[in-house]
């Protein structure tokens, strides 16, 4: 069914009973041309890409919970391109290109919203390292603009600019980034995948990788064994845990990630806003409630939830940025566990076994990432070669000491 005003109004007028189901539940076939690992928002984008664009249909996701159980439904649905070194920012830029047409593309409103992206500078050198950052944006042929401390003060008002330890002097703002919808996000691709075909299979975890003469030959799972031609791994946070199924060890650490939401306000926070004197950032959902998040907790975990000190600490940031946050209620947080690589760059590679694709290391930035990191991981898969785009993020870099550390935080995962 395709969705239109058209299909509302039929519909509606239908007491709302001719909906179908978004996607079917199909049984596991015995053999697939590829299976995908992980049903969060790269492995749905992989196969959707896997259909439409390299006409590869005999495709399975696996996924162990429901679809956009992970991450992909947890984030805080922050969209930017405003990277700066030369690996990363062609690769997200292509990503924000792809963002802005894919609610025409998958037939579904993933609610991306423009609302430009923020990041506040609180001293001299941080503004020298944001006028650096956007003269490589620039390089890229991506816009972003240096605001001065007043222009910061007409758009965000409530900031905290007169009493804070960390004065606000300015902010370097891309107006093309923002926030889209995570779930629609997974919900779109799911859609968009299994109308050209491909089996979505939920509640069905990968247990074992069988391996005949060096090549994959299919996965163990709760569902079965099932063979497949290609496998590709996109399973985020459990990245490590996969991957050692075929007895591959990943330069890549687990950690949890937290988020928190407010009560719904009225209309008040209009971009998003990354503060610079720590790690925190702020959007308002379009319910209303003012989601925001800051650091990793610090330590390996894969739970889903995190500690108290770390939401402390949140909270005080959040403060110190917007002082009357104090007075609004925090309704939820969660977590998500995070594939966090040694040099805070993604890997979209092929691994020294033959038929087995990596998808990982997404750190804390893959949302944004998902329909490049989908496209561009189908790319490899279909072809056996490298996206343009993405040629940086091999998986051999860390052997050949060929690091995109964006943050210069050197090859220490929690810090990136
Ligand atoms: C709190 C939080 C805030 C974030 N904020 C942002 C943000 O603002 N902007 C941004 O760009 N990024 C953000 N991120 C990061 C982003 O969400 C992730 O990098 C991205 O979603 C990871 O890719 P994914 O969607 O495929 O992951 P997931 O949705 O986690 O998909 C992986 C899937 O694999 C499945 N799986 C794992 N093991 C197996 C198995 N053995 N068998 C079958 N299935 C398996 C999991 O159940 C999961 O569904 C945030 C993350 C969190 C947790």
């Amino acid at each position: 069914m395709r969705y239109s005003a058209l299909s509302l109004v039929k519909n509606a007028l239908g007491r709302n009973l001719g909906w179908a189901p978004v996607w079917r539940e199909p049984e596991p076939r015995p053999h697939y041309d590829v299976v995908i690992v992980g049903g969060g928002g790269h492995g749905l984008a992989t196969a959707y890409y896997l259909a439409r664009e390299f006409g590869i249909r005999n495709v399975a996701v696996l996924e162990k919970g429901y679809l956009g159980s992970g991450n992909v439904g947890r984030n805080t649905t922050i969209v930017r391109s405003n990277y700066m070194l030369p690996g990363n920012e062609p690769f997200y830029e292509f990503s924000m290109k792809l963002w802005e047409g894919l609610e025409r593309e998958l037939n579904y409103n993933v609610m991306l919203s423009q609302r430009g992206v923020m990041i506040l500078y609180h001293s001299d050198g941080e503004r020298d390292a944001l006028i650096r950052r956007g003269n490589g944006m620039w390089m890229e042929g991506v816009a972003a603009e240096l605001i001065d401390r007043e222009g910061v003060r007409r758009m965000m008002p409530f900031l905290n600019f007169d009493h804070a330890r960390f004065p606000i002097l300015g902010g370097l703002l891309q107006r093309r980034g923002g926030t889209a919808r995570h779930d629609a996000v997974a919900w779109g691709y799911a859609r968009g995948a299994d109308r050209l075909g491909v089996d979505l299979i939920q509640n069905c975890e990968v247990t074992g990788i069988r391996r005949e003469a060096g090549r994959v030959t299919g996965v163990e799972t709760t569902c079965g064994f099932i063979g497949c031609g290609k496998l590709g791994l996109a399973a985020a946070g459990h990245s490590s845990h996969v991957a050692q199924m075929a007895d591959l060890s990943l330069p890549i650490e687990s950690h949890v990630l937290q988020a928190f939401v407010t009560e719904g306000l009225k209309p008040c926070i209009d971009h998003v806003i990354i503060y610079g004197a720590g790690h925190f950032y702020i959007s308002q959902s379009d319910k209303g409630g003012l989601v925001f998040g800051g650091e990793i907790d610090g330590f390996g975990s894969y739970a889903q939830r995190g500690n108290l000190a770390t939401a402390e600490h949140v909270m005080e940031e959040g403060v110190a940025m917007i002082p009357g946050l104090s007075r609004v209620r925090v309704l939820r947080s969660w977590g998500g566990v995070m594939d966090m690589s040694m040099d805070g760059s993604p890997i979209i590679s092929p691994t020294p076994i033959d038929n087995l694709y990596l998808n990982a290391g997404w750190c804390y930035g893959g949302f944004k990432a998902t329909p490049a990191s989908g496209f561009c991981f189908a790319h490899l898969i279909a072809k056996g070669e490298t996206h343009p785009v993405a040629r940086f993020f091999r998986l051999d870099r860390f052997e050949r000491g060929h690091m995109i550390d964006e943050a210069g935080a050197g090859p220490q995962p929690n810090l990136h």
